[in-house]
């Protein structure tokens, strides 16, 4: 049975009662499955003056507290996965092992900030005399406002929770409401791994008025969001106006880029299947396919057989390899590319189109022969479509990979050395992966550069975004 739906505010579970609420779907059969409580603007207010209240006690907890805490949660999300992914198949449709290896993946990032709280260090700086001490300390700067999205539901809230608890603040999230059961899910495991009431709250509602809300709240001191670069724009300019300091996780259109030196083949099959993994609603999914023209005729092959092949339906069936879109509006957006690059001259080589069938279902789709300036090679997709396009040389794929406002992600297939090493160093972007994925583990930091984001979770950088630092010098 799907769970009953709540919002947790100072370690309370909250039915719907006289709230508003909304209908959750599962996207794959497009039925009701449940209904979730909309906050009011006094429950968020309840929520942050709890998180505060619970403030001025965690930030003086010792890290092995905070820490011990983290672990229980780790090794809880570890025994409950099988049912938390269950769920999360059922609201956001990724393929049950998908949904099942994101919680026991991520039960890897509370570990993560576990360990990592134990050595949130300062520093001595060597004062001109010899009676000064100077020194510099790292302080939790508060209670935190964060908004995670529909795509990953059970990771993108972890990270935040954990780095922001791990760091000594405490954390009011807003969890996407048409996938809620994966957040409420991380909520019991704190609660049951004996985090004080109040520390962290999970509510949902109508985005704009819950965020304009907790971002205005005097007692939130920081805000930390996922989701698109025009959500996370407005989110930034109000955290700015407020002087809040931020975190944003935002979209990207990731270059992979294939020389003809790489084994071609390989390549495509690991780009075929990477690309497909959450039917390609992934920020950092390789989404512009450029291939040097002396492998493009055999990379094309390989990749367009691996994506025909692909199993496409619900995701709870065990033969899936790849589940519906989360929600109707990736539908009509995959419908709208499509359209615009055979406007454009583009050829559908294979997909194309959704699927006749209830569900939000599209066929995974390779468009061969896309100009630059369409919008398949403009607009993050975050959907199954993959624009495959040729390039002649370095310098030239360089230009057109770095050309957008994006710079999440990248991918480079070489055997050479020195074009590794240049791709590298020259492209614009946070993460770049070279003959293999690697991106997105607990002891790497996360982010993108230029409009896709600020700050990075993650590695040791992660609690960089949830300290303050205060300089101290003494007589
Ligand atoms: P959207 O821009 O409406 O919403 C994106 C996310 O932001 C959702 O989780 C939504 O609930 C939230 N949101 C929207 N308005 C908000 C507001 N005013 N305050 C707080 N949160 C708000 O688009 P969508 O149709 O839900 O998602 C599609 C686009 O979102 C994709 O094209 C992709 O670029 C982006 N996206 C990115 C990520 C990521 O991991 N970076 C994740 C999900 C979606």
């Amino acid at each position: 049975m799907y769970p009953e739906l709540s919002l947790y505010i100072n370690g309370e579970f909250l039915a719907i009662e006289s709230r508003r609420h909304q209908d959750v779907i599962n996207p794959a059969t497009e039925e009701v499955v449940g209904h979730l409580p909309l906050a009011t603007l006094e429950d968020l207010d309840t929520a942050v003056a709890a998180a505060h209240r619970a403030f001025l006690k965690w930030r003086n907890s010792s890290p092995l507290e905070r820490s011990a805490v983290l672990r229980r949660v780790a090794e809880l999300a570890r025994q409950r996965a099988p049912e938390i992914g269950r769920n999360m198949t059922i609201d956001q449709g990724k393929p049950l092992h998908e949904a099942v290896a994101e919680v026991t993946v991520c039960a890897e990032h509370a570990e993560w900030h576990a360990e990592e709280a134990r050595r949130i260090y300062g520093r001595v700086i060597p004062s001109r005399h010899p009676d000064v001490r100077q020194l510099v300390l790292r302080q939790p700067v508060g209670v935190c406002a964060a908004f995670t999205p529909w795509n990953f539901p059970f990771n993108q809230a972890i990270r935040k929770i954990s780095a922001a608890l791990g760091a000594g603040c405490t954390i009011v999230l807003k969890g996407p409401e048409e996938t809620p059961s994966a957040v409420l899910a991380i909520a019991q495991l704190f609660q049951d791994a004996g985090l004080p009431p109040g520390c962290l709250n999970v509510v949902f509602g109508v985005p704009s008025e819950v965020s304009s809300h907790l971002i205005a709240c005097p007692l939130v001191q920081k805000i930390s969001f996922t989701g698109s670069t025009a959500v996370g724009k407005q989110l930034a300019a109000l955290a700015g106006s407020h002087m809040k300091r931020i975190t944003m996780e935002l979209g990207g259109h990731s270059p992979a880029i294939v020389f003809d030196d790489a084994d071609v083949e390989a390549a495509a099959e690991k780009l075929a299947n990477f690309k497909l993994r959450n039917a390609g609603q992934v920020c950092v999914a390789p989404s512009r396919f450029f291939v040097q023209r002396g492998a493009y005729n055999r990379f094309l092959r390989r990749f367009t057989d691996v994506i025909s092949s692909v199993r496409v339906g619900n995701g709870l069936d065990s033969t899936t390899q790849m589940g519906p879109l989360a929600n109707q509006r990736r539908v009509a957006a995959m419908d709208a590319l499509i359209a615009d690059a055979k406007a454009r001259g583009g050829n559908v080589v294979v997909g194309g189109a959704k699927y006749s069938r209830k569900g939000h279902f599209f066929a995974p789709s390779v468009v061969t022969n896309v100009p630059d300036d369409a919008m398949l090679m403009t607009c993050e997709p975050f959907g199954p479509v993959s624009p495959v396009v040729s390039f002649d040389d370095l310098d030239e794929v360089l230009e057109r990979a770095n050309k957008l406002s994006y710079g999440l992600s990248s991918y480079v297939f070489t055997d050479s050395a020195k074009t590794a090493h240049s791709v590298s160093t020259r492209l614009e972007a946070g993460m770049v992966n070279i003959n293999h994925f690697g991106s997105a583990l607990a002891e790497t930091p996360f982010g993108g550069i230029k409009d896709s984001g600020i700050g990075s979770e993650g590695g040791t950088e992660t609690f960089d975004g949830y300290l303050n630092t205060k300089f101290v010098t003494q007589l």
